[in-house]
């Protein structure tokens, strides 16, 4: 006869979390990131956005650490030379990696590498906010 003995519950080894490979990469990115303040442009972008959201709240700027390419794995700033602030080429001139951050008024923001030419990052004013991570 089956009886049930209450306040017994039978012990079974709990399944292991499920780890994502990409969770060390992105606590990396987290790390190189910090401290990065976003910058926002102080006219509409210089290059097309992609992406059909609605008008566009502001489009953020920052810096990238130069460690993010090699963690991305990607060739990410392969999109083209030219600088979102002011509109030229950055090929033949000084240049930083960069994300600019475009957020729309209905809501959605992302990530987009860009070129940047250092004394146009420098004229966007800084909001003192911590950049974002690509995800
Ligand atoms: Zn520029």
């Amino acid at each position: 006869m089956w009886r049930t003995v209450s306040g017994w519950l039978p012990r079974v080894s709990r399944p292991k979390p499920i780890e994502d490979p990409f969770d060390a990469v992105r606590a990396e990115i987290d790390r190189v990131c910090r401290g990065i303040t976003l910058r926002v442009l102080p006219r509409p972008p210089a290059i097309p956005i992609p992406g059909d959201f609605g008008p566009l709240a502001r489009v953020g700027i920052a810096r990238d650490p130069d460690e993010l390419e090699s963690l991305l794995g990607s060739p990410a700033y392969g999109l083209g030379p030219q600088c979102p602030v002011c509109g030229n080429t950055t090929e033949g001139h000084q240049r930083l990696r960069g994300s600019l951050q475009p957020e729309f008024v209905s809501g959605p923001s992302f990530l987009m590498p860009v070129w940047i030419h250092p004394t146009c990052l420098e004229a966007c004013p800084d909001t003192g906010e911590q950049r974002g991570v690509p995800w």
